[in-house]
């Protein structure tokens, strides 16, 4: 999509602010305000989507300045994207908070030690799949070697600002391997379904590369030929999220060139952020014709299993499982039956709902990290809904919201496993002895 072009007198003035036709949509019905959920937490017309929309249309008619007190409120927006759905007048709310975020990096100064971090983050590590692994790498080590409970020993975190000991509770547990996309070609066995290339993903590749490696093996089996392109990389998801969209852009074509390299018939993701952000890769690229095609493509892992068929397993799993809807799966993709049909699947499993379904976990990529109260809020909020199911497992398809549950679940006292319901089903294959 193409921004309306800027002009001298409105607030927002870089090329990549919202357009006027999105952002004068909203009629003020309200009827969103009950699906936010930082509207449901605080009650603050501000903290709203359409108290959101308000202050934009104010700055971009020059009539309030873009100052940190107005960028507040739009920081605390997770980019959930259920107001976009609750609306009835079809304001593409998530396009404009997207602008809106780009916009922010150019007026808004942001403390130096943010700018930093940002700069390092979004535009030095994140493009650079050999360097986020080295990263990971070092994380590893401090993680695994003891150099972190020696941190813990002698207090060093407790004479630095509180952040350094959040980032170090948030720091996820590395796996012991990363999955690289190297290049492979898996052949499955008998007749061919589909050929697909396989996003690896940053935070999947290094945090649950065995669910890659699951995710490899049900594709496999189901009929799938899978193509793990080497020059892909990170989808460019936080980038994009955060306004950092020169740095997303990149990303995007990058991804565009190697997952299109073997025309393949669909591109697979196992991460519903990493899938929703290459479903608007053409947006994201100004309707470039291969951008566009590789969003036609793209398909989350269980939406591609149930458009396909997959193979009931033969195994079974007595337990009780509620699939954790993530935003960028149920809100951005509009799928929600596809994961419930692969855990229905499965004998013995029996699938219970949670109340408030709809409602963030507030992981939200680094929103746990930048807004850790809200988030904390959320991912409470959410897991004494889940615990109320009185489910075994809690199922999910996007890593940050399985890092997210899984912290809260603990916070909260429970034993409810987290996993993701691509493992759910490997495992049940795998102890069916469907495999062989
Ligand atoms: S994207 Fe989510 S948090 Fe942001 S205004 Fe909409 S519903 Fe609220
Ligand atoms: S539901 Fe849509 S039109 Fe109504 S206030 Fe919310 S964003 Fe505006």
């Amino acid at each position: 999509m193409k921004s309306t072009p800027a002009t001298p007198e409105r607030g927002f003035i870089t090329a990549d602010a919202p357009s006027e036709d999105d952002l004068y949509k909203c009629v003020q019905c309200g009827f969103c305000l009950n699906a936010c959920p930082t509207y449901l937490e605080t009650g603050l017309e501000a903290e709203s989507p359409r108290g959101r929309l308000t202050l934009m249309k104010a700055v971009n008619e020059g009539r309030v300045e873009m100052t940190p007190t107005v960028t507040r409120h739009w920081d605390l927006c997770l980019q959930c994207r259920a107001c976009e759905v609750a609306c009835p007048s079809g304001v593409p709310y998530g396009r404009i908070m997207m602008a809106t975020r780009a916009e922010m990096k150019t007026p808004v100064k942001r403390p130096m030690r943010e700018r930093f971090a940002r700069n390092m983050g979004f535009n030095r590590l994140l493009p650079k799949p050999k360097l986020m692994r080295t990263f990971g790498k070092m994380t590893r080590f401090y993680q695994r070697s003891g150099a972190r409970t020696l941190t813990k020993k002698i207090g060093v975190l407790k004479v630095l600002p509180d952040r350094y000991e959040y980032l170090d509770q948030s720091l996820p547990p590395m796996g012991k391997d990363f999955f690289v996309a190297d290049g492979r070609v898996l052949k499955p066995q008998g007749q061919i379904k589909a050929r697909v290339s396989l996003l690896g993903g940053c935070v999947m590749s290094m945090m649950h590369a065995e669910t890659m490696q699951a995710t490899l093996r049900v594709l496999v089996h189901n009929g799938f030929e899978v193509h793990l392109p080497s020059d892909q990389g990170c989808c460019g998801s936080l980038n994009m999220y955060a306004g950092e969209r020169a740095t997303a852009r990149q990303m995007a074509a990058n991804n565009v060139t190697a997952l299109l390299s073997m025309n393949p018939d669909a591109v697979v993701s196992s991460s519903a952020g990493c899938g929703s952000t290459m479903k608007e890769y053409g947006e994201l690229l100004d309707g470039d014709e291969r951008a566009e095609e590789l969003a036609n493509k793209t398909r989350d892992i269980h939406e591609l299993l149930a458009d396909y068929g997959f193979k009931t397993p033969t195994g079974r799993l007595d337990a009780r499982v509620v699939f954790q809807d993530p935003c960028h799966l149920l809100s951005t993709q509009r799928v929600s039956d596809p994961p419930r049909q692969i855990l229905r699947s499965i004998p013995g499993v029996q699938v219970v709902e949670m109340a408030e379904s709809t409602v963030c976990c507030g992981s939200a990529g680094t929103y746990s990290i930048t807004q850790r109260d809200m988030s904390t809020r959320l991912g409470d909020r959410k897991a004494r809904n889940i615990i109320a199911t009185g489910a075994n497992y809690m199922a999910t398809g996007n890593p940050g919201c399985a890092l997210q549950l899984g912290n809260a679940l603990t916070r909260a006292g429970s034993e409810i496993e987290v996993r993701y319901a691509v493992d759910i089903l490997d495992e049940v294959y795998r102890a069916g002895g469907d495999y062989a």
